[in-house]
């Protein structure tokens, strides 16, 4: 999946209204209450109109499961009143008062979260709610607001996260540190700093290895240069370069 720019459908009007600070808190569900059809064009004309800062919406997501960039996500969007400065929003296209999400949809929006999160712009893979959690109207419509517990399960089950050839890559790259850790094993309680940095590397998602191993790379070389003593830092930086080489290389490439 991937998200359709605004380059690309061509928006004509201001990008929000200033800046919002990353990453977002809170991910609201909206629906536009329109035709299922309407183009990106028209939806930023209605925001435009009754806002004056372009789109809406931080994402729309269509019935087929096309998702747009509305505004960008770091800008401050007209979605949900009280909450655009740390919260960002999603819209259905039509009306969900009538109409069931498709499939589609919820994959995409659950794909989305995911996304989002994974490349830092949100805290956490799901939404919060619907629109009228947190203000007195009936958006996203009923049978959008009934789906969000469904879009937050598939939103953060892991294993969608990954294809097969990415958990092989992962469990090369976890397997190749254990072995790192074991080999040093013998350097007592510093070993337990590196049991600590191997933690980090769990909890972070194989989006970017390259940023991981850049990333650990002063505290690796600090326990590496304390393993061997001060005078062997030529040989213990030379060991860094190769573990960060060889953990940017099994990583998981996107
Ligand atoms: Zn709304």
């Amino acid at each position: 999946m991937r998200i359709i720019p605004r380059s690309a459908w061509g928006a004509q009007h201001p990008n929000g209204c200033g800046l919002a600070p990353l990453p977002a808190t809170e991910v609201w569900l909206h629906h536009s209450v329109t035709a299922p059809t309407i183009s990106m064009r028209e939806l930023e004309e209605i925001g435009h109109r009754r806002f004056g800062c372009g789109i809406s919406y931080t994402w729309v997501v269509y019935p087929d499961g096309r998702i747009c960039e509305g505004h960008s996500i770091g800008r401050q969007g007209t979605h949900t009143a009280g909450r655009n400065d740390r919260g960002r929003a999603v819209c259905l296209v039509g009306n969900y008062d009538l109409d069931r999400p498709t499939e589609a949809q919820i994959d995409a929006v659950a794909w989305l979260l995911r996304h989002a999160h994974a490349q830092g712009w949100i805290t956490a893979p799901r939404l919060s709610g619907g629109h009228r959690d947190v203000y007195p109207t009936a958006c996203p419509g009923h049978w959008a607001y009934q789906a969000i517990p469904e879009i937050n399960h598939r939103a953060t089950e892991a294993d969608d996260m990954f294809t097969d050839d990415d958990r092989r890559r992962l469990a090369e790259l976890h397997e190749w540190w254990q072995h790192g850790i074991d080999g040093i094993r013998h350097a007592g309680d510093r070993y337990l700093k590196l049991v600590r940095i191997e933690q980090q590397l769990a909890a972070v998602p194989p989006v970017d290895p390259r940023a991981v191993a850049d990333a650990l790379r002063p505290d690796l070389t600090a326990v590496v240069r304390e393993v061997l003593g001060t005078d062997n830092a030529d040989q213990a930086d030379a060991i860094v370069d190769k573990l960060a080489e060889r953990l940017g290389r099994t990583g998981v490439q996107q």
